[in-house]
């Protein structure tokens, strides 16, 4: 899955090999897939993007931004989505959900694994789509500071009972922020993932943010996971210590704990029980006696 390290890759990829590179076709793929996600009619990828000039690619959270020309910026990532620049000459994927070819020969196709995005909006809608007309500052930008991080946790009540995991992925959510990192980031910051947001002190907030930039920083380093690819088919380098593969390994931050996992909202979660051990859970509510 494409999460915010890799987009911005990505996106840094797209600015510096396919910016200035005019479309001379475009084809809204050439192979069915339930989840890969559009917007309108199949012909409009023809109509709207043909002859028009890659004006420029950005990163915006998990989303990766191409603008075509003047009035369309088509939106990538976010899901499974495996983009791929094809120098002039070179085979094109047989199956691909979105391939634009460029006049000097090259293409760039977009396949989908699992689900993803192929849309293509106005900037108007780019700039205020619910996908990223809200988000806030991602762990990349230098806006994301401990202020701006500690701030994100005011609105809770003492006795809100939203998890770490939710409040850092969806409730409010950090942006850019998904499952692939956010295991190393609560492992740095010694936190279990059921941790409740609201009982975090001044110090393991701050502890938190800094485990967040750290994480993103590394992956940015590291050219993204070692499990997803860049514009040239190259893997990143980033290896997680928190995943499947290391389930059952013992600990390399204290040495004891043997790495855990579990299923948590809808997904898995993975920790040391001796770094971040499991905060005591609720007791299921007692009938009142009539
Ligand atoms: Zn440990």
């Amino acid at each position: 899955m494409i999460e915010h390290p890799e987009a911005v890759l990505l996106a840094r990829q797209l600015t510096e090999h396919v910016v200035g590179r005019r479309i001379a076709e475009a084809v809204r793929g050439n192979w069915p897939h339930k989840f890969a996600f559009y917007s309108g009619e199949p012909a409009w990828y023809a109509e709207r993007l043909c002859e028009q000039e890659v004006r420029a690619a950005w990163a915006r959270g998990v989303l990766i931004m191409v603008a075509a020309g003047d009035d369309w910026v088509l939106v990538l990532g976010g899901g499974g989505e495996r983009i791929t620049l094809h120098p002039p000459g070179a085979p094109r994927p047989p199956r691909h959900q979105l391939l634009l070819e460029f006049e000097d020969g090259a293409a760039l196709s977009v396949k989908v694994a699992g689900w993803g995005s192929c849309q293509l909006w106005t900037p108007d809608q780019a700039a205020n789509h619910a996908w990223c007309g809200s988000l806030g500052w991602p762990p990349s930008d230098e806006r994301f500071t401990d202020d701006y991080f500690l701030a994100l946790f005011e609105p809770l009540a003492d006795d809100d009972v939203r998890s770490i995991k939710a409040f850092l992925i969806s409730d409010p959510g950090v942006s850019g922020m998904g499952n692939g990192y956010l295991h190393d980031m609560l492992w740095r910051a010694r936190l279990h993932p059921r941790t409740r947001a609201a009982t975090l002190d001044r110090e393991q907030r701050l502890a938190l943010h800094a485990a967040v930039v750290r994480v993103t920083h590394d992956a940015l380093a590291g050219g993204g996971r070692d499990d997803e690819y860049d514009l040239f088919g190259a893997k990143g380098r980033y290896a997680r210590r928190l995943c499947a593969r290391t389930v059952g390994a013992t600990c390399t931050a204290c040495g004891q704990g043997v790495l855990t996992k579990d299923s948590f909202l809808g997904g898995s979660v993975y920790w040391c029980p001796v770094c971040q051990p499991e905060p005591p859970r609720p007791e299921p509510r007692r009938r009142r006696k009539a």
